[in-house]
């Protein structure tokens, strides 16, 4: 850590600067492709990171030894499926339950689990989110389109460069019998941050 700055990542606007040079540089030397960094970024962000944790949550669903094991300790259950690195060092899972609802903020900056799901969405890093959803994270789940009953208690956990959060959703009624694969295709990058639910097979899924 630099302790330049105060959420502790050791680098931040520097190493993004530093990287932007990096590609630059690689590019101009015909090493590098710019189109391509772009697709390989794209690509963990929407399709290979998500997965990962949807495969956690999968499993988690049909294993309830895996699942006491994956709540007791993150990371190591997490790499017990070949997840881990960078940016998921630490992880902690919360579990969805009929009564409590988890939520994931990184207050300061944009904290994310990369192994488990890709790269940030904007709106995760957008300091509008960051600020609400810990003040009024009703108002801002109903925003996203998550209306929760009054009676579950919202939590709203906070990462940071040493504790990165996955939420382990609740699994939707009417899939007794789904596969471990089926399962995870219901499991959307938002429901793990806990803006939304895993839709019922048939439903609409979102995010
Ligand atoms: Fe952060």
């Amino acid at each position: 850590m630099s302790g330049r700055e105060p959420h502790g990542h050791g680098g931040g606007a520097d190493l993004a600067l530093r990287v932007e040079a990096l590609e630059a540089l690689l590019a101009e030397k015909g090493f590098l492709d710019p189109v391509q960094v772009d697709a390989i970024v794209r690509r963990y962000a929407e399709e290979v990171g998500p997965l990962n944790g949807a495969k956690v949550v999968a499993r988690a669903w049909l294993d309830p030894d895996y699942r006491r094991r994956l709540l007791a300790d993150g990371t190591t259950a997490i790499a017990e499926l070949g997840f881990g690195g960078p940016q998921g060092e630490y992880m902690v899972v919360v579990e969805n339950t009929p009564s409590v609802h988890n939520v994931v903020v990184c207050t300061l900056c944009s904290c994310y689990p990369w192994p488990v799901l890709g790269l940030p969405p904007a709106w995760y890093k957008s300091p509008a989110y960051r600020s609400r959803i810990v003040r009024e994270p009703r108002a801002v789940l109903r925003e996203m389109g998550l209306e929760l009953p009054p009676e579950v208690e919202v939590r709203v956990w906070d990462s940071s460069s040493e504790v990165r959060y996955l939420v382990l959703p609740e699994r939707p009624p009417g899939t007794d019998g789904l596969s471990e694969e089926a399962l995870s295709e219901l499991v959307s990058r938002d429901a793990m941050i806990g803006v939304a639910k895993p839709p019922a097979p048939g439903e609409a899924a979102r995010g």
